[in-house]
This record gives C-alpha cells, structure tokens and sequence, in this order.
C-alpha cells in the first residue's frame, strides 16, 4: 500500500476489485485500512470461463495494495431465504460460486475461505469466522442466537437477521439502519451496538475526502429515509412524513420512492408468487403517496383512496422502519 501515493488511487482499485467479483467495495477499503483484518465472500458470480483471467486480475490488484487472497477449488451453490448452500466441483454442470478470502496476511485469507466454507455447513463454525473477520464479541454472541440451534420458531435466524437485531432495539442508531442501507459487513446485536456504530464511523471518516458523494449519499439515506422491508433483497426507500408509534406501527407520506428488488438476481432459485406479489406492490407504491404500517396488514394509498390493502403473514415483514430522530448534541458539524 505504501507504494501509492493518495487514497483516490487505492480507491480505484478497490472498486475494481469489488466489479470483478461482486465484492462489497466498502468491506474490502475496511481491510485497506485497517479497520477490520479480514473479509471472506461466498457471492461471487457464476464461474465461467472468464474466472480465470479475473481471478489473475484480482490478484495483481491485491499485490498493488498489500494485500493477499485466496479461493475455493470448489463451486458453491448458494440460495440463502432457504438456507441451501451446496459443494460441488468447479466441473459439475451446474453453476456455482467460487469462496474468495482477502486479508492482509496470507494465512488469514487461507483460513477466511476455510472458515466460511466451514460455518456454512456447520453453524459451530459461525463464530470462529467472525472472530476472523473482527466482529465485535456482542454482535458474535448475536451470530450463536441467530444460529438458532434450539430451533425457536420465533427466530428468523439467518433469512432476516435484521428483524432479529430490530426486536432487541430500543432506538435505531442512523449508521445502524440496515433497512436502508448496511455499511457493516456483520449483523448488529442491536440496532444502537457502539462497537457496530463505531466501526461505520471510522468506514465513512476514512472514506470521507476520497468518495464524497458517496459518503454524503449514504448519511443522508441513513438519516432521513424510512425503508418498507422484506429482506436484504427486496426494500423500498421512501422520503417524507414519517410517523410511527413503535416498530410495528407507522406511516409516511411519501415522493419519489426508490425501489430496491433484485431477489430474482440475488439468489439462484425464488418463489415465483412472492415475485408476482412484489411486482404488484411495487406498482402501488409508485402510484401511490402514503403508505401504512400495522403488525396484521399494510395500506398503500394516493389521496385518500386505498390503491393496494394487503394482509401480512408475520408482524414483521415486511416493515417500514426509519431511524431514530438524531439528538442535537450527536451532530459532528463544527469538529472539524
Ligand atoms: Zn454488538
């Protein structure tokens, strides 16, 4: 890393490293810089016959910033709402994704890719991994609950972890709103964990001066978006008059709604009526200019006239969420 000069070089090039391989730009600039020693990522992309030369890519890039990698020498299929994640081998017919490690050191990138491999098909392997990756003890503990090993129907688990965080909140911190956008790479023990919203402090002041627009971008969709919720796949952001009365209660009216769907993407096999129904809700809500929350159903309407009433099968989802009103004395204008 020494050998560039500025951020804005090292910038570049993580951002090229994040299109190779679908890697999360902001959990790799984390391990740049030291603010977390590992990351390891099982969504990779189909591997094809341009792996490869990415793969080669990839590695000069780690060289450039004094990084070190490694991967699976197997394919993976994964589709996480249903937990399945299978080992084949990269000649199986059937697609599949590669795991890639990145840390500082090599062992650790070794041992990243092992672990995730690990944690995957056994959950006693859940915490190890995150101790690799320097996830705070709170939010480790957080991971054995999501684990769910007592098998509590009560628990989502792994398929919503956010809902889970949700139900121990108290208050949402903004740099904790996951609904709307997560800058952590691990899921919070709660929405308002000080060693999580630390971490996201020190990801945006090191990104601040090197991607602006991005920082100031996502302050702002953390600070004053509500988000309507169903999973880290499907979410609709929304701007405007916010009420709620707890987390399972609430409306806004609403403009200009940014719809974040890409389940049929995101995950290798779908429930075709979930599409169908999202596909429909999306529509609404784009005709719509108010939107209505409780635990049993939601309400989308445009002046008074109810376009969409839909019946929920669980409190929780989907939900609109918002963070909490920002305290005067939390602002850091002036520090600088
Ligand atoms: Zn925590």
């Amino acid at each position: 890393m020494a050998k560039l000069e500025n951020k804005a070089d090292i910038y570049g090039k993580v951002q090229e490293m994040g299109r190779l391989f679908y890697l999360s730009s902001i959990e790799l600039f984390g391990v740049v810089f030291d603010i977390k020693p590992a990351m390891a990522e099982a969504n990779t992309g189909i591997y094809d016959a341009s792996t490869p030369d990415r793969l080669k890519r990839l590695g000069e890039l780690c060289s450039d910033l004094g990084l070190k990698m490694a991967f699976s020498r197997r394919k993976y299929i994964i589709n996480s709402p249903r937990g399945i994640f299978q080992e084949i081998s990269l000649d199986d017919p059937r697609e599949g994704n590669l795991i890639i490690g990145i840390a500082k050191d090599q062992k650790a990138a070794l041992s990243a890719v092992a672990h995730y491999h690990w944690k995957m098909l056994h959950s006693r392997y859940g915490r190890s991994f995150g101790k690799l990756m320097g996830y705070p003890d709170c939010c480790l503990d957080f991971g054995d609950y999501l684990n769910n090993n007592d098998g509590n129907p009560d628990n989502f688990g792994f398929r919503n972890p956010a809902v889970e965080s949700l139900k121990r909140s108290k208050k949402i911190a903004w740099q904790l709103n996951v609904f709307v956008l997560s800058l952590i790479p691990h899921f919070p023990c709660s929405l308002d964990c000080g060693p999580s919203k630390k971490y996201v402090d020190a990801i945006l002041d090191a990104l601040r001066g090197v991607t602006t627009g991005f920082v100031l971008e996502a302050e702002d969709k953390l600070k004053n978006c509500a988000a309507l919720y169903w999973s880290c796949a499907d979410r609709i952001l929304l701007k405007g008059d916010f009420k709620n009365k707890d987390f399972l209660n609430a409306e806004i009216s609403y403009e200009q709604p940014e719809i974040q769907m890409v389940s049929d993407t995101f995950y290798q096999e779908n429930d075709d009526s979930y599409l169908k129904k999202l596909q429909e809700i999306k529509e609404k809500i784009r005709e719509g200019d108010r939107l209505l929350m409780t635990p049993e159903y939601f309400e989308i309407s445009n002046n008074g006239k109810i376009l969409l009433k839909e019946k929920k099968n669980h409190p929780y989802v989907p939900v609109l969420i918002k963070s909490s009103p920002i305290k005067e004395s939390r602002k850091r204008n002036g520090s600088k």
